[in-house]
């Protein structure tokens, strides 16, 4: 699992800026709980090997009535707070010292989290005189960076996950042990996440056997499917209790963004009565970035009528058009109504994900592809395609050799994935192809 590092500190520290530093996604990842004052964002961050999850937890909004902060956060950020390993504690060394910071660094101190202090916005500024005052906190050392500048970051993050003694991973794809697929059942609140996975696990087919050696903090229950060995990976917060599994935490988007990363199917659970929103599309995004091997089912289709089914059908169409190339199924998770083709779907998907191509039968595509149609020339140069090999597996992705290959346009990218989707049956995967040109 990845370590979670929260940025908290009060409004225009900068905490936003340390993000988008401290983030490789394009598209962070925004919770919209009901009755935030401002979203908080969820990204993903890597330094070196090294990978965590980054949550900007936003500004501490001091209008909380009897002008105490504590109110806000209790609402806002307790709950980012409390799933983080670690907090880096913001403040801005060039307004000093404010009743707020002093305010947030008590609480803090009283929790007994790890937290870093930093003092942002400290480019060009002497060491010492400004951030003497910051020690009055009682949180030790302080950290002077500029996020803006990009100065002092890397450190930060280094001395951040070393607190926490985050080792070099040894890997980054999910291991796979003896074939049994790691399945995350994924969706925001209440789209039946926990009404699948108890209608499954109350299937007679399904027998549920002991795996030793569970992953910290997650539940996992595997169980065996048709003589398939699975591993749920829990992401719904539930515990068994006697025969059936409860949902004992509220939806978390740590646990979710965890159990995206450590599955190697990902099933995309979405609500007939909603529609796809803007955390569908944003999770959906998360597990595209991840590179897994997914699956759509839009749940609870019992309870809409066709008009509603097809506003749901288009809005899956124009919001999730990304996807396009998972399977998508309809289904009624309490009725037990079309469950069985998902499980065809998720072995379909895993198997594509782990796909061998050849290389000659990788090259005798390429060369039948081009002869179909040849990628336009560009000015003076027109790309030479001539051979292709596999480059990498979960996701798949092909690597084409040839010569001035940079000016192959996305669109002829598009038509090369289409005919090697349609030729090897890839149905579930992400499939990359990367254009090598050789001088
Ligand atoms: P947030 O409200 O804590 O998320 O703060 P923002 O990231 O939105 O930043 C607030 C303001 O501070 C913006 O105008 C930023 O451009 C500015 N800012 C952020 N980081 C730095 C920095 O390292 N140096 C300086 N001088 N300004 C910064
Ligand atoms: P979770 O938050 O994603 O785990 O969602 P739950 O499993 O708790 O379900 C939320 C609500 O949707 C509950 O009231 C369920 O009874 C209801 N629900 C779940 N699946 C279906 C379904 O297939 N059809 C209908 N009509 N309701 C469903």
């Amino acid at each position: 699992m990845k370590p979670v590092i929260a940025l908290v500190g009060r409004p225009n520290v900068g905490k936003s800026t340390l993000f988008n530093r401290m983030t490789k996604s394009r598209d962070a990842i925004v919770a919209d709980f009901a009755g935030l004052t401002r979203d908080r964002h969820y990204g993903n961050g890597r330094q070196g090997r090294r990978e965590y999850i980054v949550i900007d937890t936003g500004g501490f909004e001091p209008d909380a009535g009897d002008g105490s902060i504590f109110r806000e956060m209790a609402r806002q950020t307790q709950q980012a707070v409390a799933e983080a390993d670690v907090v880096l504690f913001i403040v801005d060394a060039r307004a000093g010292l404010s009743a707020q910071d002093h305010d947030i660094a008590n609480y803090l101190r009283r929790l007994g989290k790890t937290s870093i202090l930093v003092a942002n916005k400290a480019e060009g500024m002497k060491e010492g005189q400004q951030l003497v005052d910051f020690y009055e906190l009682g949180l030790g050392e302080v950290y002077p960076v500029s996020a803006a500048h990009g100065q002092g970051i890397r450190s930060l993050v280094d001395f951040a996950l070393d607190s926490i003694g985050i080792p070099e991973p040894d890997d980054d794809l999910p291991t796979e042990d003896e074939g049994i697929i790691k399945l995350a059942v994924a969706g925001r609140p209440n789209v039946g996440k926990s009404t699948l996975i108890n209608t499954w696990l109350g299937e007679e087919r399904l027998v549920a056997f002991d795996l030793p050696g569970t992953t910290r903090d997650a539940i996992s229950v595997p169980f065996e499917r048709n003589g398939q060995k699975f591993e749920l990976i829990d992401t719904a917060g539930l515990r068994r209790k006697g025969k059936v599994f409860e949902a004992i935490e509220k939806f978390s988007v740590v646990k979710t963004l965890q159990a995206i990363e450590s599955a190697n199917v990902v099933l995309l659970l979405l609500d007939a009565t909603q529609g796809v929103t803007d955390q569908d599309a944003h999770i959906a995004g998360f597990i595209l970035e991840t590179g897994r091997a997914v699956v759509v089912a839009i749940n609870k289709w019992d309870a809409v009528d066709e008009y509603q089914r097809e506003l749901v059908l288009r809005s899956v169409e124009t919001r999730l058009a990304f996807l396009k190339f998972a399977a998508l199924h309809y289904i009624s998770a309490k009725k037990r109504q079309g469950l069985g083709p998902v499980w065809q779907s998720i072995i379909q998907a895993h198997a594509a994900a782990n796909i061998k191509m050849s290389t000659p039968m990788l090259t005798r595509l390429l060369h039948e592809a081009v002869q179909f149609q040849a990628p336009k020339r560009s000015g003076m140069f027109r790309p030479k395609l001539r051979y292709a090999h596999q480059g990498g597996m979960n996701p798949p992705v092909v690597v084409v050799h040839g010569n001035s290959l940079e000016h192959v346009t996305d669109a002829y990218k598009r038509y090369l994935e289409g005919r090697l989707r349609k030729q090897f049956n890839l149905i579930g995967t992400p499939l990359r192809i990367e254009m090598k040109t050789s001088h």
